[in-house]
């Protein structure tokens, strides 16, 4: 199985527009992040996590020509709002594959209404096929794929479990039940926004906290806000097997 890091960022990216905040400025290419996302391909299949606004450049980084999928974690607009570029995907493959909690459709039937549309459709509309995710395992290409559920906040929120790595993206509160399916996993990405608390993310220690219990080989952590600071310094204080994810790192499972 493959994973890239398509973006790493928090939902303004880094830099944030008319920052001056070193990090924003910083010249790292570590330090420069989309807005999350990853790319999951294992034999012939290719899923991706969410849809942010740098869906379309993200799909251009990654030399992405075709897709199984779209499997949504939430609705919030740093995670969905790329939607409208599936176009291209479309006019090859045709309907293309949605993953979501029946919630997370009804904001997007909502926000793309034209997409969503059967009547009247304009002309170079893409079509989606709609699958609801409920909090149980579900088929995406050959793999049997497990979410988890947690709240952002008080938003109900799925990381999903493919196999031996797990994704889990703006986490606040995860319940011990839902940790127990994240057992001997090789790969755990997790959420850590920045040093001090928010209320709807993991800061650092939250996320090293929860690494504590769930116990994988490896972590990644991303949604990264520039208030963590920069990519070196913060890796130079991670504990063993910690990783700070960055934009278009790749990994091999
Ligand atoms: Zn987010």
């Amino acid at each position: 199985m493959k994973i890239t890091f398509l973006g790493t960022g928090t939902s303004q990216g880094i830099p944030i527009i008319g920052s001056n905040h070193p990090v924003c400025l910083s010249n790292n290419p570590k330090d420069k992040r989309l807005r999350v996302s990853v790319l999951v391909e294992w034999e012939k299949y290719t899923f991706v996590i969410d849809c942010g606004p740098d869906f379309r450049q993200q799909m251009l980084n990654a030399k992405v020509s075709r897709i199984d999928g779209i499997i949504f974690t939430h609705e919030h607009a740093d995670h969905t709002m790329g939607l409208d570029d599936i176009r291209p995907f479309f006019f090859r493959q045709g309907d293309i594959p949605l993953y979501a909690h029946q919630r997370v459709f009804k904001a997007l039937e909502k926000r793309f209404d034209y997409i969503f549309t059967t009547e009247n459709k304009y002309p170079g509309v893409p079509s989606v096929t709609k699958i609801e995710v409920k909090n149980e395992p579900f088929l995406a290409g050959n793999l049997n794929v497990t979410p988890i559920e947690g709240l952002h906040y008080k938003l109900q929120v799925f990381g999903y479990r493919f196999h031996n790595f797990a994704y889990l993206t703006d986490m606040k509160t995860v319940e011990d039940s839902e940790i127990e399916k994240l057992q001997n996993l090789d790969v755990l990405v997790v959420n850590a926004l920045r040093i001090k608390p928010h209320m709807s993310h993991f800061n650092l220690e939250e996320a090293l906290e929860f690494i504590k219990k769930v116990k994988p080989k490896r972590t990644y952590l991303t949604h990264i806000s520039h208030l963590l600071g920069f990519h070196d310094d913060v890796q130079q204080k991670l504990p063993e097997n910690v990783f700070l994810a960055y934009d278009n790192l790749q990994i091999t499972i």
